[in-house]
């Protein structure tokens, strides 16, 4: 098993936003694909980068992000699947190890992160946050030191609640671990110290609630409570979508522990990220945005577009570029013009062309290094 169950074939930048030492990198591995199955490898990640982009609030911070896939052939596909969770007892050779059923629960897909990290290591020692797609239809993910997924259907909306975990300390909202109707014990009730994550907490008290500047004056605290603390609670929610507020039931408890809406990411796939979700992504990644003079346009397939920059002063040493913001779209841009007003200011353009057969989004920025 392991290292010698496959190959390193190398790493393939796939979103470019400028040098790895200035932006948040993320880094995709392929476990459990054959060489002769990299292509589909290649097409599960453009996948989820794809839906990841398209995912607030990660599509107002793209500028800040790199992606780079490492491709990782193994000798056999898919992961092992142990009986012992009901799984079918498959027991694939492959480089990372690949398995479900890690604790006893069936959907704990994990790898052996050390064997990983050897090879971000040697590969793309710059990493903020690494990924790893494992090649099966079986559902299921962690998010620890490395995240996971596999290719159920959703495949991506998993990736995105185990970056969560990974790459924001993100708990998990919901209040069961095996499961609502999975008669397990020890959930009912959580009695310990505040959580240290920054979505769930045990205080529901609106003076002192971790998130309560993003409470409304309106909204009760505890916003619902859960009657039956020896089960999941069945209510459905009392105010909007989107009012935050404190709602019991989270962090694997019944009751004692709150979540900040009544719905999430990290609660059930297929919701927005929370607020408190979306705000600690947006702190985390601002170092990577650099205060560029900016702006996004569309334009259309055969068009040109000429764009303009000014400072009140002249920058000195400046930058100034085209970044296509439609994954896999290319666009050609002559240099940069400029120039020097008499009043110290300075003017930059850049003329735009798309050559493709479809419209394409892209960001025009300028910046003082
Ligand atoms: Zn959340």
């Amino acid at each position: 098993m392991g290292a010698g169950d496959g190959q390193v074939i190398g790493t393939t930048q796939i979103v470019d936003h400028g040098p790895a030492s200035r932006k948040w990198n993320l880094v995709i591995l392929s476990e459990g694909y054959r060489q002769a199955e990299l292509a589909k490898f290649h097409s599960d990640c453009a996948s989820f980068v794809s839906t990841m982009f398209a995912t607030p609030p990660y599509d107002e911070l793209w500028c800040g992000i790199n992606v780079y896939r490492i491709d990782v052939a193994s000798t056999d596909s898919g992961a092992k699947d142990p009986t012992a969770c009901g799984g079918t007892g498959a027991n694939p050779k492959t480089y990372f190890d690949g398995s479900f059923c890690n604790g006893g629960i069936q959907r704990a897909l994990e790898v052996n992160n050390l064997a990983v990290h050897m090879v971000v290591n040697a590969q793309m020692p710059q990493a903020h946050m690494i990924m790893v797609i494992v090649n099966s239809n079986e559902y299921g993910g962690t998010g620890g030191d490395i995240a996971t997924f596999s290719l159920a259907t959703g495949a991506s909306e998993i990736g995105l609640h185990e970056m969560g975990h990974t790459a924001f300390g993100f708990a998990d909202e919901y209040e069961y671990y095996a499961g609502c109707g999975s008669g397990e014990t020890g959930h009912d009730k959580y009695t310990g110290a505040e959580p240290a994550q920054p979505n769930v907490t045990a205080d529901s008290n609106r003076a002192t609630n971790k998130w309560r500047d993003l409470v409304s004056s309106a909204t009760p605290m505890p916003t619902t409570i859960n009657k039956d603390c020896s089960k999941c609670d069945p209510q459905g929610n009392p105010s909007s979508a989107e009012t935050v507020g404190a709602y019991e039931g989270a962090y694997y408890n019944h009751c004692g522990a709150y979540r900040p809406q009544f719905n999430c990411r990290m609660r059930a796939l297929n919701n927005p990220y929370c607020a408190i979700c979306q705000r600690v992504i947006r702190q985390t990644l601002a170092p990577y945005m650099a205060s560029w003079t900016w702006g996004t346009n569309t334009i259309g397939a055969g068009q040109t577009q000429r764009w303009w920059l000014s400072w009140g002063a002249y920058p000195g040493l400046e930058w100034v570029g085209v970044q296509p913001a439609t994954p896999g779209a290319e666009l050609d841009w002559d240099t940069p013009g400029m120039q020097q007003n008499a009043d110290g200011s300075a003017l930059y353009w850049i003329t735009v062309r798309n050559n493709g057969s479809t419209a394409v989004q892209f960001h025009f920025r300028g910046n003082a290094l």
